[in-house]
């Protein structure tokens, strides 16, 4: 990444934290899921299926624009695979157009010099890439062996941020890969972030010691502000809950390949609303209802979003939610929403 690009987006970063900080009306992220497809058939992963086809570009789009009229700052278009969908630049190129940060979620396989000088042309700002392990196994083949060349071009070609996550827990044979990989990260000049994998159902499994201590050491090579910002890790990690509150459905909006919204890809479902349909209500009362799930809650990009407002605005279960209900009081009047 050039640095002129990388100060830019550094200054658009400070601007979207401060207007975060000063108003809790918007949305900070949103992921959106263009197509279900994936090329591969990861053992943890339920997010993905082999059949589906790409969501029209125009319907997306209509998607994007609200997201933009509801004030979202930053759009991370995930999977599935994105890379499948044969109009991923159009898309990308339409969260610039409406002021938002383009970030991309990919397995890697697809980028080539060419794709590559695409997506910056596009204005793509942020790629992750995930991987799971040095050579392919049954659980995963998002394989440093299988994607270094992929990453080297990466390395030459691409003009916006680089991470590279690697994993532990979820059924991930070697840890040590995990170190593997993230040296590498740093070697081609990429930041690095390592992720505890949920299980299939979205929970935590617990480390073992081995697991543990390269996780420490893989944290210490990554990206300071990440690791700041990933302290609910360290709790994951030896197995104790996390006290958080998670913002999904409001500050966080995950929009599936339906366009409808979910609290996350862990829990689709929930409140499973059209986003054409979302409103202020919605988002008021995703906002101030209480996560049954978050204290063994793995997904690092929904706690950072919950930093922002962690000190703020306490939170209530959905059962005292439709208690407060049946007592008569309005949404707004019972979580208290301005
Ligand atoms: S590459 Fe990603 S979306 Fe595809 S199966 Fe693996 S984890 Fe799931
Ligand atoms: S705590 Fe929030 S982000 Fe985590 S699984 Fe539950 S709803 Fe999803």
């Amino acid at each position: 990444m050039r640095k002129s690009t990388f100060l830019k987006l550094k200054m658009r970063e400070a601007r979207f934290i401060s207007r975060a900080l000063l108003s809790t009306h918007h949305p900070v992220l949103a992921h959106l899921i263009p197509m279900r497809r994936c090329n591969l058939a990861c053992g943890y992963c339920n997010e993905y299926d082999h059949t589906s086809k790409p969501i029209d570009l125009e319907i997306i789009k209509g998607r994007l624009n609200k997201l933009a009229d509801l004030g979202t700052s930053i759009v991370t278009i995930s999977g599935g695979e994105p890379m499948m969908h044969p109009e991923l630049d159009q898309i990308i190129h339409h969260i610039r157009v409406r002021g938002m940060i383009a970030g991309l979620i990919s397995n890697g396989y697809y980028f080539t010099p060419e794709r590559i000088k695409r997506l910056n042309k596009a204005g793509l700002e942020y790629l992750q890439i995930s991987i799971d392990n040095v050579e392919p196994d049954e659980v995963s083949r998002k394989s440093l062996r299988v994607l270094d060349k992929k990453l080297r071009y990466l390395s030459e070609y691409a003009d916006f941020h680089v991470n590279i996550n690697s994993v532990i827990g979820g059924g991930i044979k070697k840890p040590d890969d995990a170190l593997t990989v993230a040296r590498r990260a740093v070697e081609l000049g990429f930041s690095t972030t390592v992720g505890v994998i949920h299980d299939i159902d979205g929970t935590l499994k617990p480390l073992s010691a081995k697991e543990k201590d390269i996780f420490q050491q893989v944290k210490k090579l990554g990206n300071k502000d990440h690791a700041r910002l990933n302290w609910f890790q360290d709790s994951i990690a030896e197995g104790k809950p996390y006290n958080w509150r998670c913002r999904a459905g409001a500050r966080y909006l995950y929009i599936c390949e339906d366009g409808l919204v979910h609290w996350c890809s862990q829990q689709r479902g929930y409140p499973g609303i059209s986003l054409d349909q979302y409103t202020m209500e919605d988002f008021n009362r995703e906002y101030k209802t209480e996560k049954w799930c978050a204290p063994t809650c793995t997904l690092q990009c929904v706690h950072q979003v919950g930093i922002l407002d962690n000190w703020r605005d306490p939170q209530k279960t959905p059962a005292q939610i439709a208690e407060e209900q049946k007592n008569g009081k309005g949404v707004g009047e019972m979580i208290g929403a301005d």
